[in-house]
């Protein structure tokens, strides 16, 4: 048995993936002693590892706090983070020993506790997996396309905060790269590579173990009788990214007087009584048991968040996405190339355009057939078990 320490932050998209690779690893006798924030408690302490948190109001403050325009701003905030996360880290696990470490690809600094403990390190990696290369290249045109007075403190940000981590850690930053995808010998992806944007060569220290799709523990209290029967549309723009009053109004006026059920998961920062009269035919949450509810669904209209889209495939459910950041405007070109669903552009979006795009896809075969091709392809290994394969024989040879 050997002890595994894991290192995560506060978004569920990057907590979600992990919970059956947490279980996975403890039925084969490890033992996880977990770090996330306070919200994540439960959810992990049920996969039967020990949860240690650290202050999550501090932690996303300092995250933000490092601006939420450019990338490089994001960068700047996830190494205003370590001040919160590592000396609380490093206090909680004083005289434990642990014989490797996984940590997520963006949160929680596992790369400099990595270097920090010594330890052999996987990357637990939510998203579309970046090379240097590819990264390198993005951020180049950030500096290509900014102007010079924008780029410039943002810069210097950047550098003063890697000297200060390498003072108070003693640990080196030698790019970007390293604050944003935090690399390490072995990089868990839970997407196939049949899913990947075309361009990215990966080496065989990224694995592509699929989806890692698991119950999330959680005791909802939620009544499915409801829409069981009517195969409902499902709409939701995830966690992050939601705080979108218009458009949740924009999908009432486009589904009220049609014969479509529909659940609607607005998030947890728009209050339901904010949207006024809610139509009959809609079901309408802050928060459903999504991998539930898809398995009902007729049609998904996402954000394409790395989770959602995948969820939704798994389920062979054809997909409207519209993106609002981050990743998913390549989640969403990669779901129209596969043929399982069309994309829409928020922007000046109508409620008509959303109708008639929802009855198309649900028209059309070929949107449903490609999504159950998908969904064939993505059931081919189970993700976690998958992950937890990689992560013995990586062991084992370090
Ligand atoms: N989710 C959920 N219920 C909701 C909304 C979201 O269970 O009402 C879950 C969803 O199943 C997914 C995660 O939250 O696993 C969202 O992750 P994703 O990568 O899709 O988007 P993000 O929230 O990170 O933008």
């Amino acid at each position: 048995m050997a002890r595994v320490l894991f290192i995560n932050g506060g978004s569920e998209g990057h907590i979600n993936p992990t919970i059956g690779v947490v279980q996975e690893l403890i039925s084969r006798g490890e033992e996880v002693v977990y770090f996330c924030i306070e919200a994540f408690r439960e959810r992990i302490e049920k996969t039967g590892a020990t949860v240690r948190t650290f202050d999550d109001q501090k932690f996303i403050k300092a995250f933000i706090s490092g601006g939420r325009n450019y990338v490089l701003e994001r960068i700047n905030g996830l190494l205003l983070t370590a001040d919160i996360v590592i000396p609380s880290v490093l206090e909680q696990i004083e005289g434990e020993h642990f014989d490797y470490i996984i940590h997520d690809s963006m949160f929680g600094c596992g790369r400099l506790l990595a270097q920090m403990l010594k330890l052999p390190a996987i990357n637990s990696c939510t998203s579309f997996a970046q090379t240097k290369a590819s990264f390198d290249s993005m951020l180049e045109q950030f500096h290509v396309e900014v102007p010079a007075e924008i780029v410039k403190p943002i810069n210097d940000t950047f550098l003063s905060l890697t000297e200060k981590v390498r003072e108070t850690y003693h640990v080196e930053i030698h790019s970007p790269y390293e604050v944003f995808c935090n690399p390490a010998t072995l990089t868990i992806v839970y997407t196939t590579r049949e899913f990947l944007p075309e361009e990215e060569v990966f080496d065989q220290t990224y694995k592509f173990v699929g989806p890692s799709i698991s119950s999330r523990l959680t005791q909802e209290n939620f009544d499915f009788t409801a829409f069981k029967e009517k195969s409902p549309i499902y709409i939701s723009l995830g966690t992050v990214f939601n705080h979108t009053i218009d458009f949740y109004k924009l999908c009432f006026e486009a589904f009220a007087n049609t014969d479509h059920t529909i659940v609607m998961s607005i998030g947890n920062k728009t209050r339901i009584s904010d949207l006024g009269e809610i139509p009959k035919n809609f079901i309408v949450k802050n928060y459903v048991p999504q991998t539930d509810v898809l398995q009902y669904a007729k049609l998904f209209i996402t954000h394409g968040g790395m989770n959602s889209a995948h969820e939704g495939l798994y389920y062979g459910i054809p997909l409207i996405v519209i993106p609002q950041s981050a990743d998913q405007p390549i989640i969403a070109g990669q779901v129209t190339n596969i043929g399982a669903g069309i994309t829409l552009h928020m922007q000046g979006l109508t409620a008509q355009q959303l109708r008639e795009a929802a009855d198309h896809v649900l028209s059309v075969y070929s949107y449903k057939k490609a999504a159950e091709n998908m969904q064939q392809s993505l059931r081919k290994s189970v993700g976690y078990v998958q992950a937890v394969d990689e992560i013995f024989e990586f062991v084992s040879q370090h």
